[in-house]
């Protein structure tokens, strides 16, 4: 099986307040993207990295690479204006002769090797797979305009969707060119909107995205 990852890392991390990018800020002794990218070069399924950045921080992040010894080839190609687009753009310098695809934000420095390999078996099943974890707490629908509720959904079928996802690769080609202008906030939902059955896996809580200052707090004290 030849299985590609793609690290959508191109954010420009508005709520992290912080004038290095996210994934480059230090998560104990390394950046938070480098310690993404160790999960995949660990494992032996899989072949090869690309990560999408920022364009302004492109030559940040081939040096931020460079400075660690990976045994697996690592691109980094230009992001997008959007999640989507990066991710797209990433897909476009793929090998077609590609199985699968697994996406995993750069943020989720916490995934760990076991998670990924079950959701890639999975795959060989499904063709579209993803990690979630079941909501804890209770989740209410909003009406924007007055923030008042107008539902409180079932949480026992309600589940938090993470990343890894993984796709095999002409799925998830024909359903990112179906989805341009979409704006989708994972792959999963343009699978969805192809017409795929996604399958999902269920993966740990520790597997959180560094969105806020705080996160990194979290991440690190899960880390000891
Ligand atoms: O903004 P959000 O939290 O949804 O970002 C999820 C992931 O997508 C992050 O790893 C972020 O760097 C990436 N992203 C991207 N290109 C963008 C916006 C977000 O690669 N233009």
């Amino acid at each position: 099986m030849r299985i590609q990852v793609i690290i959508p890392a191109a954010g420009l991390g508005e709520r992290f307040q912080s004038d290095i990018p996210k994934p480059l800020t230090l998560l104990k002794d390394k950046p938070v993207l480098i310690h993404s990218l160790e999960i995949f070069d660990k494992s032996d399924l899989i072949q090869g990295m690309i990560v999408a950045a920022p364009e302004e921080h492109q030559k940040d992040f081939e040096a931020a690479v460079a400075k660690y010894s990976f045994k697996k080839p690592i691109k980094v190609v230009v992001g997008g204006k959007n999640r989507q687009e990066s991710v797209a753009n990433a897909l476009n310098t793929l090998d077609p002769n590609t199985d699968y695809v697994v996406v995993h934000d750069a943020a989720r420095p916490l995934l760990t090797v076991k998670v990924l390999e079950a959701a890639i078996h999975a795959c060989v099943a499904y063709k579209a797979v993803i990690v979630a974890v079941p909501v804890k707490p209770t989740i209410k629908r909003i009406d924007p305009m007055n923030s008042e509720v107008n539902a409180t959904l079932d949480r026992s079928v309600l589940w938090e969707a993470q990343t890894p996802q993984i796709f095999a690769y002409e799925l998830l080609t024909q359903a990112h060119k179906q989805g341009i202008g979409l704006e989708a906030t994972d792959d999963a939902f343009l699978a969805e909107r192809f017409g795929a059955k996604v399958k999902v896996v269920q993966g740990e809580y520790r597997n959180i995205k560094i969105t806020t200052p705080e996160d990194l707090k979290i991440a690190e004290a899960l880390l000891e």
